[in-house]
């Protein structure tokens, strides 16, 4: 079973890992409009918005 409503590309955190170790916000989520509530504590320079 998978939880729909859970994002499998960030596992729901909105913050997506790539292999090379970089780190960006989910696209995906961004275009759901679900990380309204995360941005805005999106503080870290290391991610890209
Ligand atoms: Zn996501």
């Amino acid at each position: 079973m998978v939880d729909e409503k859970l994002c499998q590309k960030c596992k729901g955190k909105g913050i997506v890992r790539e292999d090379d170790c970089s780190v960006h916000t989910c696209w995906d989520c961004l275009k759901k409009g679900k990380l309204d509530q995360h941005s805005k504590e999106v503080k870290d320079s290391k991610i890209k918005i």
